[in-house]
């Protein structure tokens, strides 16, 4: 069986984000990237269903040679191959979602593994677009993976509680905190993967139907206020927490 993960690389989530000079995009100065924390749990699984199964696993990215360190966390966990879709320009989920569709098929792999959403532009889009643009089974927000057969049950994470739905080969699941506790990559996987070759596949200029005009981030929080330090701070607290703040 050949397995396919998408990884997408992203801002760490304690880096403080600026806009670039042109509104339009971040600017990635000092910013530091890591895998997408979903995407963790994505390859996690990829590599559990290898070692039960047997087979070929091999990560996937779009992006500029700044994701080939992405890659490389994918292969130091233990997938087998990396493959890069170059492109150093803007590309909106469903251009990207293209991309991957394409080598996914050239892959012929018939599981796909994505994160439920990257956490850089949090569109939560791109394995859904995928997989209707393979002719493949989804399923999405999965926090339980079995696979008999060419059979699949999954548990999904729904308000309140969980789904299970069975569906089959060929399949793209989308990942959710709590489908497994991702591995830390040995010294020895990390040695392995600086030496593994990452493929690089140019991409054809992307056709985007989503442009983003401006961005812009939230406005500045304002200061705490200390009201009192005893008891007699209460009904004030109160009153201000019930007009100003019309909460109560
Ligand atoms: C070179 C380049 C530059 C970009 N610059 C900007 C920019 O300046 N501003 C902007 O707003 N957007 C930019 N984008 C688009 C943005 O990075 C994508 O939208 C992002 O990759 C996916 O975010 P999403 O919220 O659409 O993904 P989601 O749909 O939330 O992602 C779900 C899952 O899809 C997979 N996935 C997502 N992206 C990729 C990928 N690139 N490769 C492989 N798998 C992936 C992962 O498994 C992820 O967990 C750029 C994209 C590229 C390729």
């Amino acid at each position: 069986m050949k397995i396919a993960v998408c990884v997408s690389h992203v801002p760490d989530t304690a880096t403080k984000i600026n806009i670039g000079s042109d509104g339009k995009k971040i600017d990635p100065t000092g910013v530091t990237y890591i895998i997408n924390p979903y995407d963790e749990f994505a390859v996690e699984e990829a590599l559990k269903t290898k070692e039960k199964f047997g087979g070929e696993t091999v990560a996937i990215c779009v992006g500029d040679d700044a994701v080939k360190e992405t890659l490389r966390k994918a292969l130091a966990m233990g997938i087998d191959n990396a493959v890069l879709l170059k492109d150093s320009i803007y590309r909106d989920s469903i251009s990207i979602a293209k991309a991957l569709a394409d080598e996914i098929k050239n892959q012929n792999a018939d599981l796909v593994f994505f994160g439920k959403q990257s956490v850089d532009y949090d569109n939560s889009i791109t394995g859904q677009l995928t997989a209707e643009l393979l002719g493949y089974n989804c399923v999405t927000v999965v926090v339980g993976f079995q696979l008999e057969g060419n059979k699949i049950i999954a548990e999904r994470e729904v308000e309140g509680g969980k789904e299970i739905v069975e569906t089959s080969l060929p399949a793209v699941i989308t990942a959710q905190k709590g489908l497994n506790e991702p591995r830390y990559a040995s010294l020895k996987g990390i040695m392995a993967a600086k030496k593994k070759v990452i493929e690089e596949k140019p991409l054809p200029p992307a056709e985007n139907y989503v442009e983003i005009i401006a961005m812009k981030k939230p406005a500045p929080k304002q200061p705490g206020k200390i009201i009192g330090t005893d008891s007699s701070a209460v009904p004030e607290l109160v009153r201000l927490l019930h007009e100003e703040a019309k909460v109560i």
